[in-house]
């Protein structure tokens, strides 16, 4: 039995996609973008069905940011290590 997997590394990473899950609606953010997702633009809201994809409780909450600085802080020359996604293909197990 084999088991492929999908890996990539952080580096790698251009554009995620946002999909909504009142409509799933997707919207493909590059990551230089990705911190403009918040209560300062429209892309806070699906475009499809206007479900706001979060509630702020205070200013820095904003997930999208978060995830945005995490990539880039990871990204930098600083630091000294690769991170590497890794998605099991269980398809392949069916063998
Ligand atoms: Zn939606």
């Amino acid at each position: 039995m084999s088991r492929k997997l999908l890996a990539f590394l952080l580096t790698e990473l251009k554009t995620v996609r946002v999909i909504c899950k009142e409509c799933k609606t997707t919207t493909e953010v590059d990551i230089e973008r990705l911190a403009d997702v918040t209560d300062s633009t429209d892309t806070v809201h699906c475009h499809s069905c206007k479900k706001r994809f979060y509630q702020i409780s205070k200013p820095g909450d904003n997930p999208f940011g978060k995830l945005a600085d995490a990539i880039h802080a990871l990204q930098s020359d600083a630091i000294k290590a690769d991170v590497e996604f890794i998605i099991p293909d269980d398809s392949a197990t069916a063998n």
